[in-house]
Parts: C-alpha cells; sequence; structure tokens
C-alpha cells in the first residue's frame, strides 16, 4: 500500500516505533464504513513526517500531527481484513471508552483527596477552611461525582464480565466520568483559592489536564449521538 494524506493528533507519536493507522483503501465502497483497513506503519517510514502539537493540559504526553507522502506498508503489517477494519475499531473504541472512564474515575478520587487534605490544613479567620459548609458542600459534590464515576465503570466491568451487550453503558461511563473530572478539578481549584492555580500546587495541572477528557476518545457530543440511538431515539 501507498499511504498519502494527514493525520492531526497522534498522541506519542514521537516515541511510537509502529502507529497503528486507519486507512481508506477503498474510495468506491457502497457504505463509508466499508473500504476502511488498519495497518501497521514503521514510524520510521519514508515519507512519514511528524510535526508536535503544543497543547493546554497532558503534556507529559504530547500529541502530534503526521503527514504521510507515498508511504510504503507491506500487505502483512495489515492488521484484519483489507477493507473490513470498521467492525474491529468499533470494538476497541468501545474499550477505550470504558478504560478512560475507569482513569478519569481514579484521577477523580485523587484531586477529592487532594482538595480535603488541603481544606483541613488551610487556615482562615482562626479554623480549617474545611470547617466552612460552604467548603465542606463542595469537598461533598466532587466526592458524590467521583463515586459516580467510579460505580458507572463498575457496572461496564461487570456487564463485560456477565458478557452482556454494553456499548451504551461505556459511552454513559466515558461521558459522565469526563464531565465530572472537569467539573471536581474546577471546584478543587475553588476550594484552593488562588493557590489553586498557582504551578507549585497540582491542582493548577489537574484543572489543565482534565479539559481533555471531554473532546478525546470522542466528545462528550458524540458520546450523547450514541447513547441517544441506543435508546432508539
Ligand atoms: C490532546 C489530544 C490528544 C489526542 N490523541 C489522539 C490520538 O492519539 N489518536 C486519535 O486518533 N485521536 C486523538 N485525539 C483526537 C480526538 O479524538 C478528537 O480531537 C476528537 O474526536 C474531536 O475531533 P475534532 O478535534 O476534529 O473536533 P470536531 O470533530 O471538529 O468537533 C468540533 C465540535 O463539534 C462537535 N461535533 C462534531 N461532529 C459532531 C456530530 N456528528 N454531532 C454532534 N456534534 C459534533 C464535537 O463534539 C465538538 O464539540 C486527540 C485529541 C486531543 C485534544
Amino acid at each position: 500500500f501507498t499511504l498519502n494524506g494527514t493525520k492531526m493528533f497522534t498522541t506519542n507519536a514521537h516515541v511510537a516505533d509502529y502507529i497503528l493507522t486507519v486507512t481508506r483503501t477503498d474510495r468506491q465502497a457502497a457504505r463509508k464504513h466499508d473500504g476502511i483497513t488498519v495497518m501497521l506503519v514503521d514510524a520510521r517510514a519514508p515519507g512519514l513526517t511528524m510535526r508536535p502539537l503544543r497543547q493546554l493540559g497532558r503534556t507529559a504526553t504530547h500529541t502530534n500531527e503526521l503527514r504521510f507522502t507515498d508511504v510504503r506498508v507491506p500487505r502483512r503489517n495489515v492488521m484484519g481484513e483489507v477493507g473490513g477494519g470498521w467492525t474491529n475499531l468499533t470494538k476497541g473504541l468501545g474499550v477505550e471508552r470504558m478504560s478512560v472512564a475507569m482513569m478519569y474515575a481514579g484521577t477523580a478520587q485523587a484531586i477529592v483527596d487532594y482538595a480535603v487534605a488541603y481544606a483541613k490544613e488551610r487556615k482562615q479567620f482562626g479554623q480549617s477552611i474545611s470547617k466552612f459548609q460552604a467548603i465542606q458542600h463542595k469537598l461533598v459534590d466532587m466526592q458524590v461525582k467521583a463515586d459516580q464515576s467510579r460505580l458507572l465503570g463498575y457496572r461496564v466491568a461487570w456487564m463485560l464480565q456477565q458478557g452482556l451487550p454494553c456499548f451504551k453503558e461505556m459511552s454513559i461511563a466515558k461521558l459522565h466520568a469526563s464531565e465530572a473530572l472537569f467539573d471536581i478539578a474546577n471546584q478543587g481549584v475553588q476550594v484552593m483559592g488562588g493557590w489553586g492555580v498557582l504551578e507549585d500546587y497540582d491542582m493548577e495541572l489537574y484543572f489543565r489536564d482534565s479539559r481533555i477528557g471531554m473532546i478525546g476518545a470522542g466528545a462528550s457530543e458524540i458520546q450523547k449521538s450514541i447513547i441517544a440511538k441506543q435508546m432508539g431515539l
């Protein structure tokens, strides 16, 4: 195969040996979902260039723009059927949703724990700010959202274990966990006041990192469309 084109947003491509690449190998296919082929591309193949992209958060794993100019890929690097990549992709995307949902649930709890510890230590008006009901309520709201994310993730794990279809539940878990994570980080900054936006404290990092969750691995709008379809709407 000879690949030509551009792919925005390829995280960690700059440290990869191979890049799992979704290509269109048949432009005449009757359905848009047909004619898609997945292949492994050597990250050092001639004609493949990368441009690092600067981003708001998650700077430890930056993303890249890839340009393919007459990149040759041997047929043995095709994964699955030529032209039949979509079926496997949808299965993989479901698992990706579940994985990121659990990652966000764990990060959410880390943020709650961090904010609780800070609130207990920080003193204003002669007492820990954790004694102010306004702060307590924020921390409780954060904990409830973190628990919801975790439990929605556990539901998917349980359904997978039982062999039950859970396409809708995967999207619900991802949608909720990513939106909850951003809300929790936002509240976490508020609990910490000005200290929450200083780079000296982890909360600033949590806040920036959490924003991408609602976009990557299928944006919230797309998850809602998937859920709506599964609801027969
Ligand atoms: C930091 C980062 C790392 C990433 N890493 C990877 C990676 O490693 N591999 C990879 O393949 N991708 C990666 N992505 C890409 C990510 O999956 C996309 O950014 C995401 O799917 C949204 O696509 P888009 O950015 O082109 O936005 P667009 O598709 O242009 O969407 C813009 C807005 O329109 C909405 N929208 C678009 N289509 C519809 C629709 N049909 N119905 C309703 N609303 C719609 C979107 O929800 C969004 O709000 C990464 C993105 C980021 C930000």
